[in-house]
């Protein structure tokens, strides 16, 4: 495929708080890219349900999948990496929560990593480290990086909006950093989240739990935009246009490329 693209969630990353962080790559990115800090994730604003509808671009009603334990859909529907994969192109998945692997149909992911980020410390650095050494050996079409530790280390363990939630924010930023310029060249680099959080938790519709920021890097979306009214639906639809994959006719969200 001649234009590739890669997808970095950042686990519970509240827009307030990749603000907040210090981190000055975040101001870079809202200079370079287009940019919303109002983005609505779905409900459940829960990690399994928001991905799948990342994934599919259908609201959990249509998807079926409520928590975090995947059950096959009544109705199934191919997501990206299917209709990627329909159309030819290579998918990797590199991930540090593992229910996450039931986002792609098995046949569909050409290259995966895991590390368990419960066993292991630094995984959003080393999936990183993973995802950019794949890129540079086999040039997937579409990737997708996943990131844990602001949710669990973060804010679960220390609380949304605290110093040690901010600094998990900005290390994940480090990494977003390093993709960039690595391979901001050669693909567009999304960055978002799944869903918010307060106190400790998440999952209601409180404002702070569904309320996203997106980050759009790529010669598709222009400079310094604000993009408004936009989905955690969106997102399947504007990658699968960046690549010219075709849409899964029962696809709800619109493409936010330019
Ligand atoms: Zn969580």
């Amino acid at each position: 495929m001649n234009n590739k693209v890669i997808l970095i969630s950042i686990d519970g990353m509240r827009p307030d708080g990749v603000m907040q962080c210090g981190n000055p790559f975040v101001q870079q990115m809202m200079q370079m890219g287009s940019y919303t800090l109002t983005a609505k994730t779905v409900l459940p604003s829960v990690t399994l349900p928001c991905h799948m509808s990342m994934f599919h671009s259908v609201p959990p009603t249509r998807h079926g999948i409520g928590t975090n334990t995947y059950t096959p859909m009544v109705r199934p529907l191919n997501g990206l990496f299917e209709q990627v994969a329909a159309a030819g192109g290579v998918s990797a998945m590199y991930y540090g929560w593992e229910p996450l692997r039931d986002v792609a149909r098995p046949g569909s992911l050409k290259f995966a990593g895991y590390l368990n980020a419960y066993a292991e410390d630094a995984t959003d650095g080393k999936l990183t480290d993973l995802a950019l050494e794949r890129m540079e050996k086999s040039a997937p079409d579409f990737v997708f990086l996943y990131m844990v530790e602001t949710d669990e280390k973060g804010g679960h363990d220390n609380g949304w909006m605290s110093p040690a939630y901010l600094g998990y924010i900005s290390a994940a930023i480090d990494n977003v950093k390093r993709v960039y310029e690595a391979f901001g060249d050669t693909y567009t680099v999304i960055v978002t989240a799944d869903h918010g959080g307060h106190e400790r938790s998440h999952g209601s519709d409180m404002p702070e739990d569904v309320t996203i920021p997106m980050f759009f890097l790529g010669k598709r979306f222009d400079a310094g935009a604000a993009l408004e009214d936009v989905s955690i639906l969106d997102l399947t639809p504007t990658i699968a246009d960046i690549l010219a994959v075709n849409p899964a006719p029962e696809w709800e969200g619109k493409s936010l490329a330019k």
